[in-house]
């Protein structure tokens, strides 16, 4: 029997659980919102964060910049967000323009309001398993779905397709870590990896972050596996459009002990995470 790992109603529980804890605060967290250009999904992504702002109580302010904006003039907002104490988190929406360094852009958020998670100084902690950084939302999210789900990753084989800075990387690093609940061992493939289905096959838990639509199949699973959809694919057929994930669910489904639906799996949780950060960089301020 399948068992659906719903993250739309763990990651409701968890922005409840926020909003009980910030109703009680004097003052509020804080959560600046970069934009740059007209990119649809890009706008669509920091609508949804901004509700989350709203549906908790966490205060915050959204910078929509033209698309021609210089890499100095962002760079000088950053600073001044650095600074400014009502601002705890400071996410600059991805994609950049190509004329925007993504390195440096990064490096200039001041660590401790980096949010997302993507600062070397946070990957880093994430790597050593120290808790006083930042985890990168998304992998921080499918850890929190697999807690919730009650599933022990101790000496489970899980295989990531994917190995991008922001999704597939970090979280091998975290599910290595030697902690209650982690202790995996893990496998990367990647574009590059030899005998894809050979690996995946082999796996436990098969994490699918790659961005092709439907990717993974049935062929790819071993009898029970655990399935977590990190993808977010826009298709169009018969003129109508929907998102999909890199798992094509219809073909796996029946095979897998436990799946992540795409809507409603990884997707929220990437959002709980980021007002769970801000959240926790409002009380690192305060300490
Ligand atoms: P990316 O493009 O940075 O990385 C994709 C990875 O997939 C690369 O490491 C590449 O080596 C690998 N890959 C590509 N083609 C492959 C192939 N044919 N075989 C094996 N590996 C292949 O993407 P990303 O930012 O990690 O995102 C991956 C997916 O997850 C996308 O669909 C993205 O929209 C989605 N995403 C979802 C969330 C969420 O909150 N649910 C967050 C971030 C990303």
């Amino acid at each position: 029997m399948t068992e659906l790992i719903d993250g739309k109603q763990i990651a409701s529980e968890i922005r409840l659980s926020l909003k009980s804890k910030i109703e009680k605060l004097t003052s509020k967290p804080g959560l600046a919102f970069i934009l740059i250009g007209n990119d649809p999904a890009s706008h669509a992504y920091v609508k949804m964060k901004k509700k989350g702002c709203l549906e908790t109580g966490i205060h915050s302010e959204s910078f929509f910049l033209d698309q021609n904006i210089t890499e100095q003039e962002l760079l000088d907002l950053i600073q001044k967000l650095n600074k400014d104490p009502k601002i705890h988190g400071i996410l600059v929406q991805q994609p950049l323009p190509n004329h925007i360094s993504s390195k440096k852009v990064i490096e200039t958020i001041n660590a401790k309001k980096d949010v997302d998670g993507f600062h070397p100084i946070n990957v880093g902690k994430a790597l050593l398993g120290e808790e006083d950084g930042f985890f990168p939302c998304t992998p921080f999210g499918i850890l929190r779905l697999l807690k919730a789900a009650n599933i022990d990753l101790t000496g489970k084989h899980v295989v990531i397709i994917g190995r991008s800075n922001i999704v597939g990387k970090p979280l091998g690093a975290m599910l290595i870590q030697k902690k209650p609940f982690l202790n995996a061992t893990v496998t990367y493939v990647h574009s590059k990896t030899k005998d894809l289905h050979m690996h995946c096959k082999m796996a436990d838990v098969l994490v699918a972050a790659i961005g092709i639509a439907h990717f993974v199949k049935k062929s790819f699973l071993k009898p029970g596996a655990i399935v977590i959809d990190v993808g977010i694919n826009r298709v169009t057929s018969e003129e109508k459009s929907r998102i999909v994930g890199d798992v094509d669910f219809d073909d796996v489904h029946d095979m897998c002990s436990y799946i992540t639906p795409v809507p409603g799996g990884v997707g929220p949780m990437t959002i709980a995470m980021l007002l769970e950060n801000t959240y926790k960089s409002f009380l690192m301020t305060c300490d």
